[in-house]
């Protein structure tokens, strides 16, 4: 087999900047050890997220300058309409300007005290915003979800029986919508298997919950299920996207990860009451249905990009990018979660830095470290994305202690991901010079977007 090779050519590039370590030294201190404050001219890697960062196809940009920036009815909005339709099967497509937008929209009008949203595993956003509303987030991955070193090929799944205890015991009536998100960002990129969306499907149609995937990724988990699930080997991506979808009765979608839009998300359905009510609510919010808080060219560069990723040499190349890099790390010895997810490295910071403990925060440590040797930038998602406290300020911490070095989709070459690996194991070879963290100040939700922090003396 050859090279699976990057499968486009480079027509326009921007620099990437280079720092000393010791500038990166003081450059974490003065952002008080988050990477969320570190500018970006300051980064050499910037693996942060995926979110937004993808480079856009040519078409992408030449269908920007057709964006019809009519307020109302824009030319645009009927074509992102029908792509999106096509792509779901949900006829009701309500544009939003990201993700969570859609998520604020969504859960301000099903949440609520003394309700529960029960997930693979939410996002923080998505938490964020169910909590905001009253309401409680309920995480049932599989149990192989909760081991990063062991493989498994599903390890996105929801876990079946799990589910059905839990509407056992709340009641059916308590449970407004089940969430699968897809591929389970919060939980290593892993993906969810058709079989799996099915059973899911199965039980929340016995009991009557919506079910609502939240779709971010839904091209890497349907690459994922043809290459791992055989009945989907011969299977052609648009069919099994539209199998996914053709299980849930609607969908929440950030356009900044598979769609390679910079901005830009949407909510899909089929019930006409709750598209009427969250309409409603997005003329106040985000703006009228035909736009909702984009401008036309967004719409045009996100029904472009929604074809594009479902091209089978891109996913090939994506989903192989990532394991090559993971293939490498696992080769040195360095503890990182198996397999590969889709859209990212997960390095297991407990076994990665197992002298710091889980309150002085190992993942955000490692963050750290990670760019004062190389300028790569990455994020913790642990206890400081995840963690809460006790009524005696004692840390509940996260499950896991990961570090995610999210990989922007059409950016990097293979010797951008070589240098990566390198840093990663040479920083593994010095681990014991890593010191904790300790918070000094942060907010009462999303804390991990703003805390300060300093090093444990
Ligand atoms: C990014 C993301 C969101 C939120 O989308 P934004 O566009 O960042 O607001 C929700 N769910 C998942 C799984 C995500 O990855």
């Amino acid at each position: 087999m050859k090279t699976i090779i990057e499968p486009f050519r480079i027509k326009s590039v921007e620099p990437v900047y280079f720092t000393t370590e010791e500038e990166r030294k003081l450059i974490l201190e003065n952002a008080f050890y988050n990477p969320f404050l570190i500018h970006a001219d300051r980064v050499l890697i910037d693996l942060l997220t995926d979110s937004g960062t993808s480079a856009m196809s040519s078409n992408q940009w030449a269908g920007m300058m057709q964006g019809d920036e009519s307020y109302a009815g824009s030319t645009s909005f009927f074509r992102f309409e029908k792509t999106i339709q096509d792509l779901t099967g949900f006829p009701l497509v309500i544009p939003t300007h990201q993700g969570r937008a859609a998520e604020k929209i969504l859960f301000s009008i099903l949440g609520g005290k003394g309700k529960y949203f029960v997930s693979n595993t939410l996002f923080d956003t998505t938490r964020a915003n169910i909590e905001y509303s009253g309401a409680e987030g309920v995480d049932l991955v599989c149990e192989e979800g909760k081991h990063p070193s062991i493989p498994a090929p599903f390890k996105g799944n929801m876990d079946t029986e799990s589910l059905q205890k839990f509407i056992n015991e709340k009641g059916a009536a308590a449970i407004p919508l089940c969430v699968i998100t897809v591929t389970n960002n919060s939980g290593g990129g892993q993906p969810v298997s058709m079989q799996n969306i099915r059973e899911v499907k199965a039980i929340c149609k016995a009991h009557g919950i919506p079910l609502f995937i939240d779709a971010c990724r839904f091209a890497e988990n349907a690459y994922f299920i043809k290459q791992r699930e055989e009945s989907y080997a011969n299977t052609p991506v648009p069919e099994i996207v539209r199998e996914m979808f053709s299980y849930a009765d609607g969908c929440t979608m950030s356009a900044k990860k598979d769609a390679f839009a910079n901005i830009g998300g949407f909510l899909a359905m089929y019930d006409e009451t709750l598209a009427q009510q969250c309409r409603n609510m997005l003329i106040m919010t985000e703006g009228f249905p035909t736009y909702g808080g984009l401008a036309g060219r967004d719409l045009e560069a996100i029904a472009i990009g929604l074809t594009e990723v479902m091209e089978e040499h891109y996913l090939q190349y994506r989903i192989r990018s990532i394991e090559y890099l993971c293939n490498k790390l696992i080769a040195a010895g360095v503890p990182v979660m198996q397999p590969a997810g889709g859209h990212a490295i997960y390095l297991d910071a407990k076994a990665f830095l197992p002298h710091i403990p889980v309150d002085q925060y190992p993942g955000q440590a490692l963050v750290g470290a990670l760019y004062v040797h190389g300028g790569i930038r990455g994020v913790e998602i642990g206890s400081l994305m995840f963690g809460k406290y006790t009524p005696d300020k004692k840390l509940i911490p996260a499950q896991l202690e990961l570090v995610r070095l999210a990989i922007p989709r059409r950016v990097y070459t293979q010797s951008h991901i070589d240098y990566v690996a390198e840093v990663i194991i040479e920083v593994f070879q010095q681990k014991g010079t890593i010191k904790g963290l300790r918070i000094i100040e942060e907010a009462p939700m999303l804390r991990h977007f703003t805390a300060k922090l300093k090093p444990v003396i």
